[in-house]
């Protein structure tokens, strides 16, 4: 792991129940400053890759059995899930983890005390409100009665009160219309573009996924099958027929 890598993950096998082995030796590594992208299809082991890098696994009986996990110079296995929070690792969950009882602003202000872990108010939600105003205008409102992407605005506001270093991103597109999808995709570029965070992203539309991503891999059955810069994956004939729904 170089010190231009923020994550590299290091042929893991990663078993839930202490019986069902889910990933079988997958290795990716995320350098700093890049998006990544995670493809693959239903099952294959996506959002366990995104729990084994994150500690999330062992609330779901899941283990990493083998190989290693090191974000930011340390390994991940060393720290608590809160612990990584802190050392800038925020996982944002498929389903958009949100507080529904909570307000848009109440829910931002629960995501620093995540990061500080202690009652401190942020000294301000201006970087959330500048990437999505309509958080801004509905600050007051019950996260509950968001819109399915104003919810992911949300997801992901919270995401960047914590300042990470690097964000995982679990199906962003997931029941929004293709124009929100667009409209989503367009802020993760952005943020990436002006604050540098790292980002790896789940999809499974890959046409958008591709679109942002600098760098992309393709697991099946638990490991990586092939990956490449995005520019390369674009033009392989399996990805346009499999992915792309080309020919
Ligand atoms: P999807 O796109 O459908 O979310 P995925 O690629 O993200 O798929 P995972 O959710 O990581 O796939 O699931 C991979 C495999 O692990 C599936 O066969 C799933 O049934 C199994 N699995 C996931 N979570 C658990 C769990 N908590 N206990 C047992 N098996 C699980």
């Amino acid at each position: 792991m170089t010190s231009q890598t923020i994550l590299s993950v290091e042929n893991i096998e990663v078993v839930y129940n202490k019986t069902i082995q889910v990933l079988r030796g997958l290795s990716l590594s995320v350098g700093r400053g890049q998006v990544v992208t995670l493809l693959g299809s239903n099952g294959a082991g996506k959002s366990t890759t995104l729990k084994a890098i994150s500690g999330l696994l062992e609330l779901e009986d899941g283990a990493v059995t083998s190989g290693a996990i090191d974000f930011d110079g340390r390994k991940v296995a060393e720290d608590t899930p809160h612990g990584l929070v802190r050392r800038g690792l925020f996982h944002v969950m498929e389903g958009r983890r949100i507080f529904e009882d909570l307000t848009v602003e109440e829910n931002l202000t629960a995501a620093t005390y995540a990061q500080t872990g202690r009652g401190t108010r942020p000294p301000s939600f201006d970087l959330v409100y500048g990437y999505f105003p309509r958080l801004y205008e509905r600050r007051h409102g019950r996260a509950g009665y968001l819109s399915g992407g104003e919810q992911q605005m949300l997801a992901i506001g919270r995401a960047l009160i914590a300042q990470p270093k690097l964000i995982l991103l679990d199906e962003p597109s997931l029941g929004l219309s293709p124009l929100l999808v667009e409209e989503i995709f367009t802020i993760i570029a952005r943020i990436n573009r002006e604050t540098g965070v790292s980002m790896l992203l789940v999809e499974q539309n890959a046409a958008v996924a591709f679109a942002i991503a600098h760098y992309g891999y393709i697991m099946e059955s638990g490991k990586i099958v092939l990956d490449g810069p995005t520019e390369r994956l674009v033009n392989d004939q399996d990805v346009r027929e499999f992915y792309l729904g080309m020919s």
